[in-house]
C-alpha cells in the first residue's frame, strides 16, 4: 500500500509532470466510478496548483458490460451526442487538459458477442474521433495514469484474495511510478532526460528501416515515415508547453512508413482489447498491409480488430523499449496497455501520430499519406520485445547500426 504522501506525490506526477496543468486551465479527468477518491485527490492537487476549474467524465465498466449483455446491436451503435461529442466540443474549445485514469476490467467483457463488442468500439470511436484528434495532435495536454481496481487487480494475481492483490498491485505501481523515489518528480526528470538522450540518437541517424529478429520466428523489417521523428517521453503541446502523454513511459517510438513493412512478427506479450485476450499470434506483412495472420488465443477478437477499416491493416506505430526497464523487471503481466507496452518493444494497428513526422500538424492529408503517414479509426498496441530480441537501424546508405542485442539498449 501507499502512503497518502506517496498517493499526493502520484496525483502532483499527473498534473505537474504528465498533462502538465498551467495556471488558470480548465482540468478534465477520464475514469471509471472506481477511481473516484484518486480521482478526488488529483482534483486537490489540480486546484492546489492553479486550476480554473475541474470537470470529470465518468465510465462505469460494470455498466458497459449490463448494457453489452442486454441492448440490441443498433441501439449499442447510437451515441447521443449529449454523451461524448458536446462534452468534446466544449473541453476543445476550451482547451483544457485531460488526465485519464486506466484500470480497465480486461475481462469486462468476456462472453460478450464480439460482433457486438466490435461494432459498439466503432461507433465510440466515431463519436470521440474530435477528441482523440485533439490529443493525438497535441492541440490538447494529456496524460494516462493508472491505478488498481479490485477486478483488474485479481486478473493479474489470482491466486491471491481481491483485497491483497490491489495491496500488491499498489507496490507495483509505487515502484513503477518512482513513489518510491525521496522526490517523485525529480527522478522522472531524470529518467526523461535519458530517454531524450537515446531519441537525440536515433533521429541524428534517420534509418530508413529498423530490422527486428529473435528466435521465436520474428524477422521484420519495418521502414520508417520519410522525415520520421522519434519520441519519447515529454511531447510539446501545440502551445509550447510540453508534457508526458503516458505515465509510466518507457518507450521511444515513430512511425513506420505504411508502404514499407515486409516480413512476420510474433507477439511477446498477450493482447487486451476490449476485454479480450489474444495470444501465441503471428502477423505477416508484404508492403506494408497485413496478408496473414494466426492466432491460437483470441483469433476473432484479432479478426474483429483488423476489420476495423483498411488503415488498421498497417502500422502506426513503432516502438523500442529495453528488458531492464521498471515495468519489465517487475515481470507482472498487467493485462493494460498503459503497462505492458511499457514493458517490451511494440508496434500498432492503425493510426500513426501526426507528430511522429516532421512538421507533422501542419501537413495536409496527402502529404502525410505520402511520407508513409498511416490513418484509421483504430489505433492498437501489441508486444513483440522478447528478452531475446536483436534490433538494428539501417540508413539510406544501408549502413546497420546495431540498437539493440539481446532485448536490451545497447546505445
Ligand atoms: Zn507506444
Ligand atoms: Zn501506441
Amino acid at each position: 500500500m501507499l502512503t497518502q504522501k506517496q498517493m499526493e506525490n502520484f496525483a502532483e506526477l499527473a498534473v505537474r509532470v504528465g498533462a502538465n496543468m498551467q495556471k488558470g486551465q480548465e482540468v478534465v479527468i477520464r475514469c471509471d466510478v472506481q477511481c473516484k477518491d484518486f480521482a478526488h485527490l488529483i482534483a486537490e492537487k489540480a486546484y492546489e496548483f492553479g486550476a480554473k476549474r475541474v470537470h470529470i467524465q465518468w465510465r462505469d465498466e460494470v455498466l458497459d458490460r449490463i448494457n453489452m449483455l442486454n441492448a440490441d446491436i443498433d441501439s449499442l451503435c447510437e451515441v447521443p451526442d449529449i454523451s461524448l461529442r458536446a462534452q468534446n466540443k466544449y473541453f476543445i474549445k476550451n482547451k483544457v487538459c485531460l488526465i485519464a485514469i486506466s484500470t480497465e476490467d480486461p475481462n469486462k467483457l468476456k462472453g460478450c458477442d464480439p460482433d457486438k463488442v466490435a461494432a459498439a468500439e466503432v461507433a465510440r470511436l466515431k463519436a470521440d474521433k474530435d477528441r482523440r484528434q485533439a490529443t493525438m495532435s497535441n492541440y490538447l495536454r494529456w496524460t494516462i495514469v493508472s491505478i488498481p481496481t479490485r477486478a483488474w487487480a485479481s486478473q493479474v494475481f489470482p491466486d491471491l484474495d481481491p483485497e491483497q492483490a490491489v495491496d500488491k498491485m499498489w507496490d507495483a505501481i509505487g515502484h513503477i511510478m518512482r513513489l518510491d523515489a525521496d522526490n517523485p518528480t525529480e527522478a522522472w526528470r531524470q529518467h526523461i532526460a535519458t530517454l531524450h538522450r537515446r531519441a537525440a540518437f536515433l533521429n541524428a541517424h534517420n534509418f530508413e528501416y529498423i530490422h527486428m529478429t529473435n528466435k521465436s520466428g520474428t524477422d521484420l523489417t519495418v521502414g520508417l515515415a520519410t522525415d520520421h521523428v522519434w519520441i519519447a517521453a515529454e511531447e510539446e503541446g501545440q502551445d509550447g508547453v510540453p508534457f508526458t502523454a503516458n505515465m509510466p513511459t518507457e518507450e521511444i517510438f515513430t512511425a513506420p512508413h505504411n508502404r514499407k513493412i515486409n516480413g512476420t512478427v510474433v507477439n511477446a506479450l498477450p493482447l487486451v482489447n476490449n476485454g479480450n485476450v489474444i495470444d501465441n499470434f503471428s502477423i505477416t506483412f508484404k508492403d506494408g498491409k497485413v496478408v496473414d495472420y494466426k492466432a491460437e488465443v483470441g483469433y476473432d477478437a484479432l479478426k474483429g480488430i483488423l476489420s476495423a477499416d483498411e488503415g488498421v491493416l498497417s502500422l502506426g506505430e513503432i516502438a523500442l523499449i529495453g528488458k531492464n526497464s521498471p515495468i519489465a523487471e517487475s515481470g507482472v503481466l498487467f493485462f493494460n496497455t498503459l503497462f505492458d507496452e511499457n514493458a517490451s518493444c511494440h508496434l500498432a494497428f492503425g493510426a500513426s501520430y501526426p507528430t511522429t513526422v516532421k512538421d507533422g500538424n501542419a501537413l495536409t492529408p496527402k502529404q502525410l499519406k505520402e511520407r508513409g503517414m498511416n490513418s484509421s479509426i483504430q489505433h492498437v498496441d501489441f508486444m513483440v520485445g522478447t528478452k531475446d530480441i536483436d534490433i538494428d537501424g539501417i540508413d539510406y546508405d544501408g549502413n546497420v547500426v546495431p540498437l539493440f542485442r539481446d532485448g536490451e539498449w545497447i546505445i
